[in-house]
């Protein structure tokens, strides 16, 4: 089997759950690290062994110290044995996936309130209600993003001016059905389509 040293890309990958596990200090002295005075010390001095659990943080004279100083090499070997009996990483791993997808669905939920808070909002103010004349004929982008913010923040306790003026501007872009955008002296304006 062909073995290799440890990559800079492995190092990338394995650097936060390392800090996760130990903290960002030397395994051996447990002193703090300068910028970039750490290497990733092989527990079991094999560097072809890059297995998570066979790899610590430590100081590089802590490294070459530990090749002359038992002691070190007896925490080494513990340090190893509790590493594989804990599978650190495959459990820090599936919290990563977890709390990353729980990140998008809030997103996407938050994407689907502004949706219909939009849509509910443009509806009421400028479409003709069971019989009734519509409320207006047209209403300022800047008075709707505001009103529509509003409603949504209230519903939900986040949504940015942003978020909602990319959605308002979907809502009335130029193949919409129901609403459009009209531009009077450097004032935008939602109307409804039909008044095209
Ligand atoms: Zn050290």
């Amino acid at each position: 089997m062909m073995t290799k040293q440890l990559t800079e890309r492995q190092k990338a990958k394995w650097i936060n759950p390392l800090i996760d596990r130990d903290d960002f200090q030397c395994f051996y002295c447990t002193g703090k690290f300068g910028k970039n005075s750490y290497v990733f010390d092989h527990l079991n001095d094999n560097p072809h062994d890059n297995r998570f659990d066979n790899l610590v943080l430590a100081h590089q004279s802590c490294n070459v110290r530990k090749g002359f100083y038992g002691e070190y090499q007896v925490i080494a070997r513990e340090k190893l044995r509790k590493n594989e009996a804990e599978n650190f990483l495959a459990e820090w791993e599936r919290e990563q996936k977890h709390s990353t997808h729980k990140e998008t669905s809030d997103e996407a939920d938050l994407n689907k309130t502004i949706i219909k808070t939009s849509k509910q909002f443009l509806i009421q103010e400028l479409l003709s209600q069971m019989g009734h004349e519509p409320r207006r004929d047209e209403i300022l982008m800047k008075e709707a993003i505001e009103c529509v913010c509003y409603l949504v923040q209230q519903e939900t306790g986040r949504g940015s001016h942003t978020a909602v003026q990319r959605h308002l501007e979907t809502l009335t872009c130029v193949i919409s059905k129901e609403f459009a955008r009209k531009e009077v002296n450097g004032k935008k304006y939602i109307i409804r389509r039909e008044g095209l």
